[in-house]
């Protein structure tokens, strides 16, 4: 059935379709949540505009956090320390008290379900060491992060998928999701998507959404996500009036290599290598005398920096550092970090059996996201009501904002976070909706809005190539939002953003066709890109104070009394930005445990 109020209907070929939950997304948290909307008896779509395997989740290395105690003593209080201590005290408790207690079933039950996970000499899942994870309330490192050798995403995401076969979900896979439709009351009603394939659009209807979008690491030049994570969801959300929330926190991985910029894990670290600097010295003793090269990865990355700008970085320009496993032995290398090892080959050309690899910091981890709650329900805050919740509309994974991680994600924490609110989404629909509940019609105009960007961009025809543009865009980002900010470098930042805005009309997509048409989905992605990059520059230059990943030279410390609140930003279609905060829940879930007051974080 086509819309008759749908203007531009001559022009494209609509197919509209019904379910009781669409999932956009087929990465780890998409599949997770999926799978249990099969589960539940709901009539499930999972849309992804690459294969589900190819999801950036596949690229995982190094662990999955849960405190199964399988190497040494380990409680989920403490793991639930780490993450708040991880945070800078920016994440909301009673999620992580959440997150850090369901980690231990939740891993089980990935075992159960078939991940082949790497076993210890019991049998049981291997747990190797983590930046930031820690034993008895931060005193020394534990063993807590669950691995499948360094493929541990690959492993879990290929498991998921499987395992989704076996419910009846139905599967778009290569269709791009354009924009949410939202009816007059503000409830999401379903989603407007492009099957690339043949050049059709889709508009699904549903009683409930889902987004699994993943992060927008691409609006950086350097980073280590995949082409595809672009932000699409957020940018989604923020066209429909949805705020985006602590946009000013990226995580920078302190080893990708260079300049390449892929990732070598943490777990290179976890299992014994060092950092050094041109002196040959392990400097990380001098910035964290007890976790040193296990410190928190805002904290590791930052003193590369401060290395490499006092004159002690390594090579002719003197620009990066270098990471040592050449120690560990091929053996261990060959069994525990495979990937590794080759990665280093292909990437940089070194064998890390026989020599240190060069690394940098690089743009790894999105903490923002779309504001949920503890059961993936979309937070719109409003003025009586910071928690108020946006109907027929989740998030869950990388696009969301639980807020988990707070200032600065601790390794292994995502993994989990996946699974636990994948799996909470699913739980959480099972309370609020029935399968094969009636699905409300179309609201008037349903797909105007993506058709009409579609549309523009299509027949766009500037001076300016879209991959011109994003470079720009990136370079921007790279230069104006780094490892260490502050305010002239970040005014000047969105100043730029502000002129690429204005550049907008003089876009240029090469050809119109709607089948395999890369360069307008490229256009698109490029939309969603800005939109996060926008928010991301704006909400940064107004944090005045250093917490976690945002490092500003000119107000060093931390500030609980002014800052202490989660950052909510809207972007309107001029790409102006207004702000506002909501304040970050210093509570728990039961009293087995009690809150966790903000002191100086050192490791
Ligand atoms: C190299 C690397 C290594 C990492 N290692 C670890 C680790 O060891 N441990 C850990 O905890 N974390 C790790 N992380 C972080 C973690 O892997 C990611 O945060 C996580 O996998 C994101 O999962 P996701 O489900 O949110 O999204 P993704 O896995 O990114 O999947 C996003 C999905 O959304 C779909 N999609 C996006 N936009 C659209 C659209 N417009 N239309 C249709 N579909 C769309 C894509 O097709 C894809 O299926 C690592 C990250 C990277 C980059």
């Amino acid at each position: 059935m086509t819309d008759t109020t749908l203007s531009l209907k001559d022009t494209y070929r609509i197919v509209d379709h019904a379910y009781d939950v669409i999932v956009i997304g087929a990465g780890g948290s998409g599949l997770r949540a999926t799978l249990g909307m099969g589960a539940a008896g709901f009539h499930t779509a999972c849309i992804t505009k690459v294969f589900p395997t190819r999801s950036h989740t596949t690229a995982a290395q190094g662990g999955i956090a849960a405190s199964l105690g399988n190497m040494g003593e380990d409680h989920w209080q403490w793991h639930m320390y780490d993450t708040v201590k991880g945070s800078d005290w920016l994440g909301d408790q009673d999620a992580i008290e959440y997150l850090c207690r369901e980690a231990v079933p939740a891993v089980y039950e990935l075992e159960h379900m078939g991940v082949p996970f790497t076993r210890n000499k019991d049998g049981k899942i291997y747990q190797r060491p983590f930046g930031g994870h820690m034993r008895d309330f931060g005193k020394e490192p534990v063993q807590r992060a669950c691995a499948a050798a360094d493929r541990t995403g690959h492993a879990i995401l290929h498991t998921l998928y499987q395992q989704c076969l076996k419910h009846n979900v139905e599967f778009f896979v290569e269709y791009f999701a354009i924009d949410l439709i939202m009816d007059e009351n503000g409830t999401c009603r379903g989603v407007t998507a492009w099957c690339l394939e043949d050049g059709s659009i889709h508009r699904f209807r549903a009683n409930l959404v889902v987004l699994a979008t993943g992060g927008y690491g691409r609006a950086f030049q350097s980073c280590t996500s995949a082409h595809t994570c672009t932000g699409d969801g957020n940018a989604m959300v923020m066209r429909a009036g949805i705020p985006t929330q602590d946009m000013e926190f990226v995580q920078f991985h302190p080893t990708g290599i260079f300049p390449a910029g892929c990732l070598l894990t943490e777990g290179c670290r976890g299992e014994g290598g060092y950092l050094t600097n041109s002196e040959g010295e392990r400097f990380m003793e001098r910035y964290a005398p007890h976790a040193k090269d296990l410190a928190s990865r805002d904290v590791v990355s930052r003193a590369m920096i401060v290395e490499i700008n006092e004159g002690r970085g390594c090579g002719p320009n003197k620009d990066h550092i270098m990471l040592h496993l050449e120690h560990l032995g091929a053996d261990l290398l060959h069994e525990r970090l495979p990937s590794i090892v080759e990665t280093s080959r292909i990437f940089s050309g070194i064998d890390v059996t026989k020599e240190p690899v060069p690394v940098l910091p690089t743009v790894h981890y999105n903490m923002g996201g779309i504001p949920t709650n503890l059961q993936a329900e979309v937070i719109r805050p409003t003025k009586d009501n910071p928690d108020a919740t946006v109907p027929g509309l989740m998030a869950i994974g990388e696009c969301a904002c639980v807020s988990v991680h707070g200032a600065n994600r601790l390794g292994t924490n995502s993994l989990l976070d996946l699974i636990v609110f994948g799996r909470a989404a699913a739980l959480r629909a099972k309370d609020i909706l029935k399968p094969g509940a009636p699905v409300a019609p179309f609201p008037k105009n349903a797909g105007e809005n993506a058709l009409g960007r579609l549309d523009k961009l299509r027949f766009a025809k500037g001076g300016t190539r879209v991959a011109q543009m994003r470079d720009t865009l990136q370079r921007t980002m790279q230069r104006h939002a780094a490892v260490f900010r502050n305010t002239k470098n970040m005014e000047a930042g969105v100043e730029k953003i502000k002129d690429i805005w204005s550049d907008l009309g003089d876009i240029s997509v090469s050809d119109q066709s709607l089948i395999w048409n890369t360069d307008l989905m490229e256009a698109l992605e490029f939309e969603n890109l800005l939109a996060n990059g926008t928010v991301t520059m704006v909400s940064a230059t107004a944090r005045h104070e250093s917490r976690g990943a945002h490092a500003h030279d000119d107000y060093p410390e931390r500030d609980d009394k002014n800052w202490l609140k989660h950052t909510v930003s809207y972007l309107n279609d001029k790409g102006e930005v207004s702000l506002d905060y909501r304040p970050v829940h210093m509570r728990t879930l039961t009293d087995e445990v009690q809150v966790f007051p903000p002191k100086k974080r050192v490791y």
